[in-house]
C-alpha cells in the first residue's frame, strides 16, 4: 500500500486542536455570511492567507488572524456549525479520538455566554461523531496573557462542564507577556477539581519556558515545546517527567517559529527519548490538517510506518481518556498499522 493511503486509513488520534482554528475558507464565508460580514471581504482575506501559503510571518500576526475567526463566531449555532464541520473533517480523516481546545478564554473576553458557546459546539460535535464513529473530548483553554483573574473563570466552567466532556484546563497565548509563576494556584485547583492540564510552552519562548510549565504548573501534556531542544537538561526533564509534547510542524513555520519543518527539531527530541505525537493545531488557518501533518513529518524526515504508527499510539498513551477507550484505540490501530 503506498504511504499516503496507508496514512489515509491509520485511525489517528489528536490531541492538540483549536476548535477556532479549525475553520477553513468556507466555514469562514458562511460565518461571514450569517453575521452580516462583507463575504467578498472574507473570501479576499481566504485568498491572500492561501497565496502567502498559510505563513503569517509572526507570532502576533498569527494571534491578529485566530482573533479575527474567533470574532465571526457569534451565536451559539455558529459554535454548533464549527463543531459539526470539524468533526466531519476528522471522519474523513480517520481521526477516531480527537482532545479540541476551544478558547474559553477568548468567549470570555468577547462577552458571549460560554455555557451557550460550548453547549452548542459540544451537542452539535457528539451529535455528528454518533453518525461518524469520533470521539470528541474538550479542553477549556484560559489565554495567558490576560492574566489570572479571567482565567480563574475558566477554570471554573471547566470544573462545571466535566461530565460533558471537558477533560482539561491549559493555557496558551503570549509565554512573555503571561508568564507560568501566575497560574500556580490555578493549576493546582485544577488537579483538586479533578482536571487533567495542558500548557503551550517553548514555542515563543525558550526552553526555560517548558521548564516553567513542567515544574511550576505540572503540565501534563506540553503544546509544541520545540524550544527545549535548546537545552538538553530540559528535554532530559520533560523525558524523565514522562511529558509528552504535542508537536504541530505545519503550526511552526505559519507562526515563523521556524523556517521550514525540515528546521523543526524534531530528530533531537526523539533522540532524547522524548514521547511526541502529531498535531494540526489550527488545521483551517495553516492549511492543513492532521492527514498532512503526518505526510509532512514522513516526507521532511524519513519516518519509517513503525514510527508514523508509533506518534499514533503516543497519542493513544498521552490522552485524558480511560484506560478501556485507551485500549480500544490501541486494537483499531493495531489491526491498521
Ligand atoms: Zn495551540
Amino acid at each position: 500500500m503506498p504511504l499516503e493511503d496507508w496514512i489515509a486509513q491509520l485511525p489517528k488520534v489528536e490531541l492538540h486542536l483549536h476548535l477556532e482554528g479549525s475553520m477553513g475558507p468556507q466555514t469562514l464565508i458562511e460565518l461571514g455570511r450569517r453575521n452580516r460580514a462583507d463575504p467578498t471581504e472574507l473570501a479576499r482575506w481566504a485568498a491572500d492567507l492561501e497565496r502567502r501559503n498559510f505563513r503569517f510571518g509572526n507570532f502576533q500576526a498569527f494571534v491578529e488572524a485566530y482573533k479575527f475567526v474567533a470574532g465571526l463566531l457569534d451565536s451559539p449555532a455558529d459554535y454548533a456549525l464549527a463543531g459539526k464541520r470539524l468533526v466531519e473533517t476528522l471522519a474523513a480523516e480517520n481521526v477516531r479520538y480527537a482532545e479540541v481546545t476551544l478558547s474559553a478564554g477568548m468567549v470570555l473576553w468577547k462577552k458571549q455566554s460560554l455555557e451557550a458557546a460550548f453547549e452548542a459546539a459540544a451537542q452539535a460535535a457528539a451529535d455528528a461523531g454518533a453518525k461518524l464513529g469520533v470521539h470528541v473530548n474538550w479542553i477549556f483553554d484560559a489565554i495567558r496573557h490576560f492574566g489570572v483573574e479571567p482565567a480563574r473563570e475558566v477554570l471554573r466552567m471547566a470544573a462545571r462542564y466535566r461530565e460533558r466532556g471537558v477533560v482539561a484546563f491549559g493555557i496558551g497565548g503570549d509565554e512573555r507577556r503571561g508568564p507560568a509563576d501566575l497560574f500556580v494556584d490555578l493549576y493546582r485547583e485544577a488537579r483538586d477539581r479533578g482536571l487533567h492540564t495542558t500548557a503551550h510552552a517553548g514555542e515563543t519562548m525558550g526552553p526555560e519556558s517548558v521548564r516553567a510549565a513542567v515544574e511550576l504548573l505540572g503540565a501534563e501534556r506540553i503544546g509544541h515545546g520545540l524550544r527545549a531542544a535548546e537545552d538538553r537538561a530540559v528535554l532530559a526533564l520533560v523525558r524523565d517527567r514522562g511529558v509528552p509534547l504535542e508537536v504541530c510542524l505545519s503550526s511552526n513555520v505559519a507562526t515563523g517559529a521556524i523556517a521550514e519543518a525540515s528546521d523543526h527539531p524534531l530528530p533531537a527530541i526523539l533522540r532524547e527519548g522524548v514521547r511526541v505525537t502529531l498535531n494540526s493545531d489550527d488545521p483551517g488557518l495553516f492549511g492543513t490538517s492532521l492527514e498532512r501533518e503526518f505526510r509532512l513529518a514522513a516526507r521532511t524526515f524519513d519516518f519509517s510506518r513503525e514510527q508514523l504508527a508509533g506518534f499514533v499510539e503516543n497519542a493513544i498513551a498521552a490522552a485524558f481518556l480511560a484506560e478501556r477507550e485507551k485500549s480500544e484505540l490501541r486494537m483499531g490501530l493495531e489491526s491498521a498499522a
